[in-house]
């Protein structure tokens, strides 16, 4: 779609969040417009075919609090099939490297930390979570390194309290086209306008003003629904300046988590969904999950420092890491099984600089902060802005309806 000179409401950013927001605006008489910077619609959650066979989702790909996840009823809707087996994160160990009997030890001690934190963050004090590690435990390595996939840092970066905020039904299913695909799916019918980069909401005139890539448009009310790094390096500016939301979205960074597929030869050779790690006494540690839904493939999840590191490397340097992971667990053999189709690089991704948010310690409030309107004209939506469900595609989207809902309330009052 060509840009038009004025909407009702401008969304920025067709994300889940931006996604929800449109959807929650469809009937309401005004006009609307999403402006995207990327040429796709579902920003981190996006769909590839990495091979013929191989559905791989480079963004998120489970439905967490599947009882609760709103996509599960939009996938129903539109037809996508929606996968309940058991995540193979605990119950499906593969091999020798990480022995049932290591990993039944490693759980115990991933529970009894949750449990000090859980404790420790009644009495309100936000200190980062790193702090209720027990000191001299062996699994320390291993239980940062859980933080790493979960918040995408290490615990001594993570705030205590934001981390209890979060509520996680420990249901998790999946679709089996791909989440980015029904976030796609989703956007379809959506009005939509494409490699449009915003970067300037002027809100300093009786409308608001938005300079884009493609050109300038005027709007009543605007819902910015882009990821914290971009707000805190000031890739979208406003004028005048909105400090509070700069410094809420500098407290709120992006954390890294980082995923590769790999093609598999003589797939047989390993469990569907199993998973595959090592009990190595290091946070810097993939974990594997083997042939999802079955497919010809492996695929590894990176995070924190370590994702960091590795995508600073170069592109191909997270698959070959893996490669040489999975070849110290299984033997070299499978070296030559392995081949390397499709890795992320979210934190040099420009229009997400990151995977998703975690609240510095000390910074916990701030979550409300970011999401609070300004002048009952400028709205934040996005994963971030989450009270509970953050760090997720869901929460995201529940957070565009949110602001829609706050757009609509702004007119009525
Ligand atoms: C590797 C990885 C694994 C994940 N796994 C899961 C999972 O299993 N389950 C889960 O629920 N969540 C998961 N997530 C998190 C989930 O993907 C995100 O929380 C969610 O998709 C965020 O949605 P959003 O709308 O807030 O932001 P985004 O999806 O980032 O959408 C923001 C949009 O704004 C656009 N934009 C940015 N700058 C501009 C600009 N200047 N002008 C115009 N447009 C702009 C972007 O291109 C993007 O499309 C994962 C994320 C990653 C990276």
């Amino acid at each position: 779609m060509s840009l038009p000179s004025s909407v009702d409401v401008a969304i920025i950013g067709a994300g889940a969040a931006g996604l929800g927001a449109a959807h929650a605006l469809k009937d309401s008489g005004l006009s609307s417009l999403v402006l995207e910077a990327r040429e796709r619609v579902g920003g981190r959650g996006h769909t590839v075919m990495a091979a013929p066979d191989v559905v791989f989702d480079v963004g998120c790909g489970w439905l967490h609090s599947a009882d609760r996840n709103s996509f599960v009823k939009i996938a129903q809707e539109l037809n996508f099939e929606v996968d309940k087996h058991l995540p193979p994160w605990r119950e499906r160990a593969y091999g020798k490297a990480f022995p049932q009997v290591d990993r039944e030890e490693f759980i115990r001690a991933l529970e009894e930390f949750y449990e000090r934190t859980s404790q420790a963050a009644k009495q309100g004090e936000d200190i980062p979570a790193g702090r209720y590690l027990e000191r001299g435990n062996r699994w320390n390595p291993m239980i940062d390194a859980i933080s790493t996939y979960v918040n995408g840092r290490e615990l001594d970066q993570v705030s205590l309290i934001d981390m209890e905020s979060y509520e996680d039904t420990n249901i998790n299913w999946r679709v089996r086209r791909g989440y980015g695909a029904l976030m796609a799916a989703y956007g379809a019918a959506l009005p939509l306008a494409f490699n449009c980069v915003v970067t300037l909401i002027d809100h300093s005139g009786k409308q608001l003003r938005i300079e884009t890539s493609q050109g300038t448009l005027t709007t009543d009310k605007a819902i910015i629904t882009v990821p914290t790094n971009l707000i805190a390096d000031q890739a979208i500016r406003f004028y005048p300046a909105l400090p509070e939301k700069v410094d809420a979205a500098t407290n709120l960074p992006l954390g890294l988590a980082d995923k590769v597929v790999l093609s598999l030869t003589e797939p047989e050779a390993l469990p569907k969904e199993g998973n595959l790690r090592g009990a190595t006494m290091r946070t810097e540690m993939g974990t594997y999950h083997l042939r999802p839904f079955g497919q010809p493939c492996i695929e590894g999840f990176f995070g924190g420092c370590y994702a960091k590191t590795l995508e600073d490397a170069g592109d191909g340097a997270i698959a070959a890491a893996s490669i040489d992971e999975i070849v110290s667990f299984l033997g070299s053999d499978f070296r030559c099984k392995l081949r390397p189709l499709k890795e992320s690089r979210w934190a040099h991704d420009p229009f997400a600089r990151g995977s998703y948010s975690h609240a510095l310690p000390g910074h916990a409030g701030k979550r409300a902060v970011l999401a609070a309107p300004v002048d009952g004209r400028l709205f934040f939506a996005g994963e971030a802005t989450s009270p509970n469900f953050f760090t997720t595609a869901h929460g995201a989207r529940d957070s565009g309806e949110r602001a829609a809902k706050e757009v609509l309330e702004s007119l009525s009052t």
